[in-house]
């Protein structure tokens, strides 16, 4: 599938980085950001003349959107490249954008029939509250998950391994846990909150908490957070996170971020083989800047026969809907909906969780 408008993003942050630290090059990334946050393909828009009427686009992202659908390329984003010299650095930046999905691809691939069901998604594995770096209570969360007619919500904080996100202590967890206690009575029969963490892998591949903590959670993520920008091989890393008991969800597995850093490298291969042997669900991160695992790597895990978790790693109300580009990843990847964790009955759900001590 064309993600025309992804192409044209990924232009405009050439031409931006070209620029460099400038008043052009913001502008650059500006419109950039504009056109990835576009709901319908610019095609056609190209085709009626009307791109310019969009906010945020001016003459010059118009002369190269014109130039991608009519051409299939820019020539002059390739011109200003190959006179900045910058061919060599382009190309590199180039491969931190590869296989995401533009806001328009995603609205589309979600509208058309299918599976997995936005329907019927019961509920979101990976979100983030004021109890850890995200900006929400954990009663407004219930509120938003409830009117977007989810069921169910992980939360999933950071660990106190992770201090630079906020991470809880273990003090502030059993006091999260009361509260979590106390919404579940209040919305039972309507939501059920899970008490979940999102703990930091290390280097070594452990996880940055000890086995009596993480047993008082109803289930755990675990992702890494560091070494991101590293290309040495880090299967070791992975290996060891999907094997720890008591890990239920890798979470955002490669690290990536767009056009900033490639994330983990590894023989994934090696990790989804052991993941689905424990059972181990890989998420689809579905937050806009990560989409990870993106579509082809899940359909490599699929090949492995691993189980899926698509969750938002929200930190804010708006960005639940993030799940949306979680899903849509998950359909390109063709996933069956049974295999993800996320349209579980409650019950199934935690003998699975609690089966991750045990496998
Ligand atoms: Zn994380």
């Amino acid at each position: 599938m064309r993600d025309v408008n992804l192409e044209l993003g990924g232009l405009l942050l050439d031409m931006a980085a070209v620029a460099g630290e400038s008043q052009r090059g913001w502008g650059y990334k500006r419109a950039a950001k504009a056109v990835l946050r576009i709901d319908q393909q610019i095609t056609p828009l190209i085709e009626a003349n009307t791109l310019r009427a969009v906010s945020g686009i001016g003459p010059t992202t118009d002369r190269i959107a014109r130039e991608l659908v009519i051409d299939g390329h820019s020539a002059f984003v390739e011109a200003a490249i190959h006179d900045a010299g910058q061919d060599e650095a382009i190309a590199s930046l180039r491969a931190l954008r590869r296989h995401f999905l533009s806001r328009a691809a995603v609205k589309e691939i979600i509208g058309r029939r299918g599976s997995p069901s936005r329907q019927k998604y019961r509920g979101d594995f990976q979100m983030h509250s004021v109890w850890s770096d995200g900006a929400e209570t954990l009663e407004s969360i219930v509120e938003a998950c409830l009117a977007r007619g989810h069921g169910c919500a992980g939360i999933t904080d950071h660990s106190y391994g992770l201090p630079v996100a906020g991470g809880m202590t273990m003090a502030q967890v059993a006091e999260q846990h009361a509260e979590i206690d106390a919404l579940n009575r209040r919305f039972k029969g309507r939501f059920r909150m899970f008490k979940g963490i999102e703990a930091n892998i290390r280097q070594d591949g452990t996880v940055d908490m000890e086995p009596h903590e993480l047993r008082q959670f109803e289930f755990v993520v675990a992702s890494p957070h560091s070494l991101l920008r590293k290309s040495t091989d880090q299967t070791s890393r992975m290996t060891g996170a999907v094997s720890q008991p008591g890990v239920c969800i890798l979470g955002h597995p490669q690290g990536r971020r767009f056009n900033v850093r490639p994330g983990v490298s590894a023989d994934w291969d090696r990790v989804f083989e052991i993941a689905a042997k424990r059972q181990v669900a890989i998420e689809i991160d579905g937050s806009w800047d990560r989409q990870d695992v993106h579509y082809e790597l899940a359909a490599r895990a699929l090949e492995h026969g691993c189980l899926f978790a698509l969750d938002s790693d929200a930190h804010s109300q708006s960005e639940l809907d993030f799940i949306d580009i979680a899903i849509a990843h998950a359909r390109l990847a063709g996933i069956p909906q049974a295999r993800i964790v996320n349209y579980w009955t409650e019950k199934k759900f935690l003998d699975w969780a609690k089966g991750s001590w045990d496998r």
